[in-house]
């Protein structure tokens, strides 16, 4: 049965003000309906006056994914009742968006390159925010520092073919949106989606109020659970709006005359018609993923697989380009694999990890003064004083404190002859030719010297140890 995944996302843009007023964006740590005005609360009389800013970075957007921009495009009042749209309406753009006919690439589950057609981008304001308060007297709250704050929404023709590739697809896009720098992924929010999806011959289904890129794929995988199951027991899917519950990792039916809308659009009679074609051509496309990553591959000699991982994320690109001079390689590596490893399983932002330090870092594994495993050493306690939010010693200092400079297998001997003598099993299991018995040894060898020798040093070290029966 044949998966069909459409996405409808909606993505704050990071202006610093509001889509139709002064008020500014920056709301996250204040307090609730601290960031409004007339405009904002919809108060009688007031109008709204159009951010250029939001503007020009939906045309950023239009134009790195090679969309064709309307030669005039208008807003529209969306008629809803709900206590997060004081007006009873959202302005938003409906028959005339901003763009429309673009292209996004990327890769199906079987590795090879396709393309997800965008169908249109357009403009419109974000809704207050509603909390639901349950208890004994249940009642909600709002806060209106949300209303107001531009959105873009991009929506795509059904051409994904699984959950994964949807994650891909909203991956693919985040990444652009961030190297295009109109939005900020780590805002809580900041990126929401709804997605249709239908088995091929069913009826299709809207998974609403998924608020995550990583709870898509959940929401889409139970959707297909779901909706394959009512095939096979010989029911019929039907066509709904349903609920993810981001905790629960479930969709329910959001079945219900309130979500049985008609919205009467009608074009907004406060706001010009928006004629944005000649701008279009001034608008300068900064470099973009997939041209980063060949320059990396071409400029630093670094593998696909890397340059794929380390682009991915401007601020990650960024310090890769600035630590890379000391050995392009060996920081490929340590960036991309342990660095990112370490930083993943600290929950922490390459943001917070000084680049010199690392630079340092690597100068001194490039010298050979300290072992792979001895620069994961320091490498963790550095990290472990920005975690704590305390400036990170250098790494010299480090190694010097821990005693973690690289020795040469002469200073352990005696540790490689205790460590024979101690484990006869083992010596005879190397005689009789078994290869994890060497590395055992090696092991321990390791453990008592904490690292601070060349595992492959030590290898022949200890063969070498044997063989001569020196123990
Ligand atoms: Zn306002
Ligand atoms: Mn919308």
């Amino acid at each position: 049965m044949k998966t069909i995944v459409g996405l409808e996302i909606h993505v704050q843009l990071a202006t610093a003000t509001k889509l139709f007023c002064g008020c500014s964006t920056d709301y996250r740590d204040d307090g609730p309906n601290t960031h409004c005005c007339p405009v904002c609360l919809g108060l009688p009389g007031s109008l709204p006056r159009l951010n250029r800013k939001a503007v020009e970075y939906g045309l950023l957007v239009a134009k790195a994914l090679g969309m064709r921009v309307l030669e005039e495009s208008e807003f529209a009042r969306k008629n809803y009742f709900y206590p997060d749209l004081p007006k009873a309406y959202q302005i938003t753009q409906y028959d005339k968006p901003l763009a429309v006919e673009g292209i996004i690439e990327i890769e199906d589950d079987e590795g090879h390159e396709k393309i997800v057609r965008i169908t249109r981008v357009h403009l419109e304001e974000d809704p207050g925010r509603l909390v639901h308060v349950a208890g004994a007297s249940k009642y909600s709250l709002v806060d209106y520092n949300r209303s107001g704050i531009p959105l873009l929404e991009i929506v795509t023709e059904p051409d994904m073919r699984s959950p994964q590739e949807a994650r891909r697809f909203l991956n693919k896009l985040r990444t652009i949106l961030e190297y295009l720098r109109v939005f900020d992924g780590d805002r809580e929010g900041s990126l929401r989606v709804d997605a249709n999806i239908s088995l091929e011959g069913s009826e299709r289904v809207e998974v609403k109020n998924i608020s995550s890129y990583k709870g898509v794929e959940k929401a889409l995988t139970f959707e297909v659970t779901r909706q394959k199951n009512l095939r096979r027991r010989g029911q019929t899917v039907t066509r709904e709006t349903r609920h993810f519950m981001e905790g629960r990792g479930i969709t329910t039916s959001a079945r219900g005359k309130e979500e049985e809308h008609d919205y009467r659009y009608f074009p907004e009679p406060d706001l010009r018609p928006l004629r944005v074609t000649d701008w279009v051509a001034e608008i300068d496309l900064p470099e973009l993923p997939a041209a980063r990553k060949n320059r990396f591959m071409a400029q630093y000699g670094i593998s696909p697989n890397h340059a794929r991982t380390l682009t991915g994320d401007p601020k990650l690109a960024d310090f890769y380009e600035r630590v890379a001079p000391v050995d392009p390689a060996l920081a490929a590596t340590w960036v991309a694999d342990t660095l990112l490893g370490e930083l993943n399983y600290r929950d922490m932002s390459i943001a917070a990890v000084p680049a010199d330090r690392i630079a340092e870092l690597l100068g001194l594994l490039r010298a050979e003064t300290v072992t792979d495993r001895a620069g994961v050493q320091v490498l963790r306690e550095m990290l472990d004083a920005c975690a704590a939010g305390r400036p990170s010693e250098r790494p010299a200092a480090i190694v010097k404190r821990e005693n973690l400079g690289r020795t040469t297998g002469d200073d352990f001997s005696a540790i490689v002859r205790t460590v024979i003598a101690s484990n006869p099993q083992a010596v005879e299991d190397y005689h009789a030719g078994r290869k994890g018995a060497l590395n055992f040894l090696v092991g321990q060898v390791m453990k008592e010297t904490r690292g601070r020798a060349d595992p492959r040093e030590l290898g022949r070290i200890v063969s070498e140890c044997i063989e001569k029966g020196e123990v």
